[in-house]
């Protein structure tokens, strides 16, 4: 017998049913046409942060890319397979996206999970090495004495998103996109119990609340 998650089909014969009918001729255009977004998201595998459903977007409109903590590496054309630099590649140079943004979200457990210095979850410890290439050890002691542990979690959370865009800009083709105007990159932190969005003001480095955009 089928023992493909039953909420996965219940939630298909739902979206058959309401959604479809309404967007049927946007989903043939864009098989068609072949889509054409216009932003990339990079943002955290978590269930709670879904950027389609945070920027009420419909399909062909969000390239979108999750891993832990919303993380970028930096240029690395070496002889391994990079996940995310293929991507980006993608993005750039083949969709020609106008925007990326870096979405970073509170109680990001990936960002917890290395603050916390848990032990290895696996042989691999996958998470361990993937955070450790963002976050350098002296960085995550620095003022810790005059914080409280929430405001020093909310830190790194955005100190991840700060991370992410000057990685971005070690990528070639990224600097030059952005240099020729082509390309903007964007920081962004989700609130995930107020359900409340703070964009990265450029010049003063500080996330204000998108509300005030209103
Ligand atoms: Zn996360």
């Amino acid at each position: 017998m089928l023992t493909f998650p039953k909420r996965l089909l219940d939630g298909y014969r739902t979206f058959r049913t309401q959604r479809l009918p309404t967007e049927q001729s946007r989903y043939r255009e864009l098989s068609e046409r072949g889509q054409f977004p216009e932003v990339m998201v990079i943002g955290c595998c978590d269930s709670r942060v879904s950027p389609e459903v945070i920027f009420d977007v419909g399909p062909g409109e969000l390239f979108v890319m999750r891993n832990i903590a919303n993380l970028v590496p930096v240029y690395q054309p070496d002889e391994n397979a990079h996940g995310v630099s293929a991507a980006l590649e993608y993005a750039v140079n083949v969709l020609r996206v106008k925007h990326i943004v870096v979405l970073g979200h509170a109680q990001c457990g990936g960002i917890r999970a290395f603050v916390d210095k848990i032990e290895p979850l696996s042989p691999g410890d996958f998470i361990g090495k993937w955070m450790a290439m963002f976050i350098k050890p002296g960085e995550v002691v620095e003022q810790r004495d005059k914080e409280t542990m929430q405001q020093f979690v909310t830190r790194i959370e955005k100190a991840a998103v700060f991370r992410s865009l000057e990685n971005l800009m070690t990528f070639p083709f990224v600097k030059r996109a952005v240099e020729r105007g082509d390309m903007q990159l964007h920081g962004a932190y989700f609130g995930v119990a107020e359900g409340s969005l703070f964009v990265l003001d450029k010049v003063t480095k500080e996330f204000l609340s998108a509300k005030e955009n209103e």
